[in-house]
């Protein structure tokens, strides 16, 4: 679950990427981590990404991966931004892909204050969704607007989950920092969708508010929510990851990467969570779909968090 499609647009998709600054040295950086180089910025980034990703997650454990469509800023009018946001992720490329290649499972993004928010989901539906994804502090979406029930009603109907970021956020610019709350997801979960907190709702920055134990606590009340570990192997997310093998909690944990956030394990081998051939072992893992599943796994993470979403996703 929970990898990030990325391209350009120079191909024609409709999409784009608009990166300034921190953001534009963070994205060349990933690239170049992964193996591909950053000139793609500026060549068909879609069809370079696709194809370099599909061959990781054949070389990984991974069966298949939730690959996510990227909706673009929207008022709360249903009046798109695009002088906000970086980037833009059309659900069709998504969808399109998924029919190429086995390996991705087609995760869209719909802003539910848009005007066609309603046929874009059925037409998403139609094309094989497999989850909604959205990102509220950074889209500006508002999942406790109550103008929002027949979109999230008809989400539960159709049995589609909603990956919503929650907690802080560094990689794509955040529009509104209060919308990174999980608590604004319990109305989305009264109207009976099945929601997963992504990064089960940890700070990023040092600065950032920590929700994590909002989330926790919400978990006994709501047995339709889920928290994914994505980007939790970083240097600044694992605070909480070993509290989520915890009894209570652990049932409810989903993998998933973030592809392409890097997957660094330092800081777990300086807390003393993994020792240093663990450490070497999974570090040096060159696949980073691979090297976020080895580290999981030498924590204690069992295979249900990989197994798991295959009940909870549209399939
Ligand atoms: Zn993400």
């Amino acid at each position: 679950m929970h990898v990030h499609m990325v391209g350009n647009g120079v191909a024609g998709s409709g999409g784009w990427l608009r990166l300034k600054g921190w953001h534009k040295w963070l994205a060349g950086f990933m690239l170049r981590q992964l193996g591909i180089p950053a000139s793609a910025l500026e060549g068909d980034l879609e069809s370079i990404y696709a194809d370099h990703l599909a061959q990781l997650v054949r070389g990984s454990s991974m069966d298949a991966v939730v690959l996510l469509a990227h909706e673009r800023v929207h008022d709360p009018d249903g009046t798109p931004r695009d002088d906000l946001g970086s980037m833009f992720v059309p659900n069709d490329v998504v969808l399109g892909l998924a029919k190429t290649f086995p390996e991705f499972l087609p995760g869209v993004s719909i802003h539910p204050a848009r005007r066609d928010a309603l046929d874009e989901l059925d037409r998403c539906l139609a094309g094989g969704a497999v989850l909604m994804k959205c990102l509220p502090n950074c889209q500006n979406i508002d999942c406790s607007d109550k103008r929002y029930r027949p979109f999230w009603e008809r989400m539960a109907a159709a049995g589609l989950p909603l990956l919503a970021h929650t907690g802080g956020e560094h990689t794509v610019p955040v529009v509104n920092a209060a919308l990174a709350d999980p608590k604004l997801l319990r109305f989305p979960l009264e109207c009976g969708v099945t929601v997963i907190a992504a990064h089960c709702a940890t700070r990023s920055g040092a600065f950032d508010h920590d929700y994590f134990d909002d989330w926790v606590e919400m978990l006994s009340k709501f047995p339709n929510l889920y928290g994914d570990i994505s980007a939790m192997i970083s240097l600044n997310r694992c605070g909480h990851l070993r509290d989520c093998l915890r009894g209570g909690i652990a049932p409810r944990i989903l993998h998933g990467s973030d592809f392409p956030v890097p997957v660094l394990g330092h800081r777990m081998w300086l807390q003393r969570w993994i020792d240093w051939p663990t450490f070497r072992r999974c570090q040096r893992i060159a696949n980073p779909l691979e090297r976020d599943w080895e580290f999981k796994r030498a924590l204690g993470f069992t295979n249900e968090i990989a197994t798991r979403p295959a009940g909870l996703l549209r399939l």
